[in-house]
This record gives C-alpha cells, sequence and structure tokens, in this order.
C-alpha cells in the first residue's frame, strides 16, 4: 500500500500538533515542534499567518490530523468510519476504538516500537504473534484476551528491546497488561474506551465532515 514517505515532522507542523510519528525524537527537545512550535513549514512558515479556518476546513484539518496519526490513507480510513456508523453506540467513539484494535496500533502502544510507522513494520515483517500463531496483517483487530508477543527469533533485536525498555516513559494504556517484562508480550485485557485516548482529537469534526 503506499505511504507518506516525506519528513513526517512536516506533518505535525502542518497540523500545528504533535502527532508523534517519529518515535523517541517526539519525546526529546529536539523535536521541532518542541524547538520551534506550530507554525507551518517550508522557508516562509515562521512569516506565514494560518488564516482563520472555516467550519469545514477545520473539520477537514481533524480528519487528516487522525488519519496522519494512525498512518491511514484516505480509502481505509473512510472505510473504518463506514463500519463505525454501522456498530452501535457513538460513531466517533466507535472509530477511535476500531482505530486503536489494530495490531500495529497495540504493537505500539505494549512498546515494541516506538512509533505506528515501526510497528507496522514489525507486524508486515512477520515479528508479531498473536496468541503464538504469526499475524502480519497490520490492521487485524486484537480482541479481549489476546496476547500480543514477538517471536522468539526477533526478542533479542536491539530496536525492540529498546522500545520496550523506554515504553514506561511514553506511557501505556490500562486496557493493555504486560505480562512479564522478560518475554516480552501483552495482553488486551479490555477493550479500549473513549477516555484511553489521550492525544487532543475531536472526532465530532470528522462526522460532521463525513456526513455532509
Ligand atoms: Fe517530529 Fe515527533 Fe515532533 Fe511530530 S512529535 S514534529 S513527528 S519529533
Amino acid at each position: 500500500m503506499a505511504r507518506y514517505r516525506d519528513a513526517v515532522c512536516r506533518l505535525c507542523r502542518r497540523e500545528g500538533a504533535k502527532l508523534f510519528l517519529k518515535g523517541n525524537r517526539c519525546y526529546k527537545p529536539s523535536c521541532p515542534i518542541e524547538k520551534r512550535g506550530t507554525y507551518p513549514p517550508g522557508q516562509h512558515g515562521k512569516d506565514s499567518k494560518r488564516g482563520k479556518l472555516t467550519g469545514y476546513g477545520e473539520q477537514l484539518r481533524e480528519k487528516q490530523k487522525v488519519k496522519r496519526i494512525y498512518g491511514m490513507l484516505e480509502g481505509q480510513f473512510r472505510s473504518y468510519f463506514e463500519k463505525a456508523s454501522r456498530q452501535r453506540g457513538i460513531v466517533g467513539e466507535n472509530l477511535l476504538v476500531l482505530l486503536e484494535k489494530r495490531l500495529d496500533n497495540v504493537v505500539y502502544r505494549i512498546g515494541f516500537a516506538t512509533s505506528r510507522a515501526q510497528a507496522r513494520q514489525l507486524v508486515n515483517h512477520g515479528h508479531v504473534r498473536v496468541n503464538g500463531k504469526k499475524v502480519d496483517i497490520p490492521s487485524f483487530q486484537v480482541k479481549v484476551g489476546d496476547i500480543i508477543s514477538i517471536k522468539d527469533e526477533s526478542a533479542k533485536n536491539p530496536h525492540i528491546l529498546h522500545a520496550f525498555e523506554t515504553a514506561v516513559g511514553r506511557g501505556r494504556p490500562n486496557w493493555i497488561e504486560v505480562e512479564n517484562k522478560t518475554i516480552l508480550s501483552g495482553r488486551v485485557v479490555s477493550l479500549p474506551r473513549r477516555e484511553d485516548i489521550t492525544q487532543s482529537i475531536s472526532e465530532q469534526m470528522i462526522i460532521e465532515l463525513y456526513s455532509k
């Protein structure tokens, strides 16, 4: 699948918010948003004035932001919205929960990777097991009780070990329990809830955009 391959920090600056796309750098003072603030990217970014967005513009930017956080392309994101609309409950919350339950996101949340992009690569390359079986589909939806682990041969990979060791600093959600710090695995103990997603997201704007 096609992916955005330009400098990801530009995406944060475009959205005027930290999207946590670059692994450990996002948590360091060298993060461009920390160093330079949220003015737009480009040579004249600092001097440019962001005009006040219209309602439609705000909704569009919010959708782009969430798409970028979870590394989605438009068609895929839209199909999550449609699936969320068919489910019972609040559509916006359903949408975020569907995104959170993706295997690549769970691998990131457990801390096997420092970014969702890195987590997706781990899954794609067959390093991840769900209940002991290889699953190499990043969009796989986890269920309560699933145990997500790293295959034995990859458990000494220094990138994975470093990500796992530093995951506490990045924060793990309550719906995932790290089973045993020595065997690199995590268990989904409950479904993610809206309040577990701490990043600033206004899902209602996305619903309004897609409902036009
Ligand atoms: Fe770059 Fe991460 Fe900072 Fe975003 S949050 S600007 S991806 S370092």
